[in-house]
């Protein structure tokens, strides 16, 4: 099956065509045929597109939303000009799979999207208020061009965090505002982390219920997940995707009553003071240069720049921090694994994250570590009692398996 993902933003939408079945599944063999992104939807947008691992072919158009960006790049797929073999007509397109931000309570796993189901992303609109409408446009405009007839499936940022037990979800608040509102930690990047706990146990042989480890998804937006016998325990965004480490803007852990005090002195509302918590903060926030780790690395060892060691001092001590109490909620881990932008290509910041983490049998190998730039690889030396993998990410995948999976019937073995 040739099956579209999309991953619709604000004003971006990227996309991927990847062919895929059970067999393909079983054997590991799916084949990415297509990759692409269109950015400034809403004005003149930036059209890439990508075949198989050939190069980035850019092209410009007037593209007022997301459905004017799907029909676009729909029409291009399905022309001569892509070369796809593979799909000679939009008829070649079998199924489509969307990233959706946030399912609630309400979805445990991906599901075909219905009717029902889109209520469903409807009612959890109070929770994502910024996400789960433009993933709903993507969804309509997928009804709207290509009929109701096209398959579609709904893969959820938040569903492979379902396990967390109770204690580790609630916020110690009021319980009635739990009943009333579903306030409670949701988590998000689930699709990466279950990503990776699949890669890791496929790489070292196990069983799902063999595998015990800490993700780190480091990218603009960071989260780390406890897993413990292939399930998610704990995770470090709550109720949106502000809580937990220090992320490219956000804040992540902050004490609540900060919100009011700068509030009150600043003269802003409650809604400007978390806005600034989402986007001026993080790294940007405290090195006041930028939310880029990259370009922060770089101010450092050109400039020695005070407020850029301090990001990434910041940035480290709260990621290892966050390792020793997932390590004392799961009762231990075999392995810490990271990803995302940073997670994979920064040796640097995966050293300074695991500095001082021998007392917990991890023993990092320096070579190994800085030869480890996006891809799969241990970088802990050989009988390191805590191993620490770099797993580069692959969500639009795990999205593809899932949707061909929910079609064809079969239960979600990942
Ligand atoms: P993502 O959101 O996963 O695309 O990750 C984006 C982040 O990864 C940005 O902060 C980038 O600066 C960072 N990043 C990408 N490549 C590198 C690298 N080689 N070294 C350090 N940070 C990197």
């Amino acid at each position: 099956m040739n099956i579209l993902v999309l991953n619709a933003g604000s004003s971006s939408l990227k996309f991927q065509i990847i062919a895929t079945d059970l067999d393909r599944i079983r054997q590991d063999a799916d084949a990415r045929l297509l990759r692409g992104e269109v950015d400034r939807i809403g004005g003149e947008a930036v059209v890439t597109f990508q075949k198989g691992d050939g190069p980035k072919q850019k092209l410009t158009a007037s593209l007022r939303d997301i459905s004017a960006a799907l029909d676009y790049v729909i029409r291009w797929i399905a022309s001569p000009d892509s070369g796809i073999s593979e799909i000679q007509s939009v008829s070649d397109i079998h199924a489509v799979g969307h990233r959706v931000v946030h399912g609630g309570e309400l979805f445990t796993d991906s599901a075909i999207i219905t009717d029902e189901v889109v209520k469903g992303i409807e009612n959890c609109i109070d929770l994502a208020p910024l996400h789960n409408p433009t993933n709903l446009r993507g969804i309509r405009a997928v009804r709207d061009l290509l009929g109701h007839q096209m398959p579609q499936v709904a893969v959820f940022d938040t569903a492979f965090h379902h396990s967390l037990p109770v204690h580790a979800y609630l916020y110690a608040i009021p319980y009635h505002l739990y009943l009333r509102y579903r306030i409670r930690r949701y988590g998000f990047h689930g699709i990466s982390h279950r990503y990776v706990a699949y890669r890791y146990r496929t790489l070292r042989n196990l069983e799902r219920d063999q595998a015990n480890l800490v993700s780190l998804h480091l990218g603009n937006g960071c989260s780390a997940a406890a897993i413990r016998a292939g399930v998610s325990l704990d995770t470090s965004m709550g109720m949106t995707p502000l809580e937990g480490l220090v992320m490219g803007t956000r804040s992540g852990d902050v004490d609540p009553a900060v919100l009011s005090l700068i509030a009150s002195k600043e003269g802003l509302s409650l809604h400007e003071v978390e806005s600034m918590l989402n986007k001026q903060s993080g790294l940007l926030g405290i090195s006041g240069l930028t939310n880029d780790m990259r370009t922060l690395q770089g101010e450092l060892t050109e400039h020695d720049d005070r407020r850029a060691r301090l990001a990434i001092e910041i940035f480290c001590y709260r990621a290892r921090k966050y390792i020793g109490a997932y390590l004392a909620a799961m009762g231990g881990a075999d392995a810490i694994v990271f990803t995302g932008g940073i997670g994979e290509n920064s040796p640097e910041i995966r050293r300074r994250i695991c500095e001082g983490l021998e007392w917990a049998g991890l023993s990092l190998d320096e070579n190994k570590n800085q030869q480890a730039v996006g891809r799969e690889e241990v970088v802990t030396k050989e009988g390191s009692r805590l191993a620490v993998y770099v797993i580069p990410t692959d969500e639009e995948l795990l999205i593809a398996r899932d949707t061909a999976r929910c079609i064809l019937g079969e239960p979600n073995p990942s």
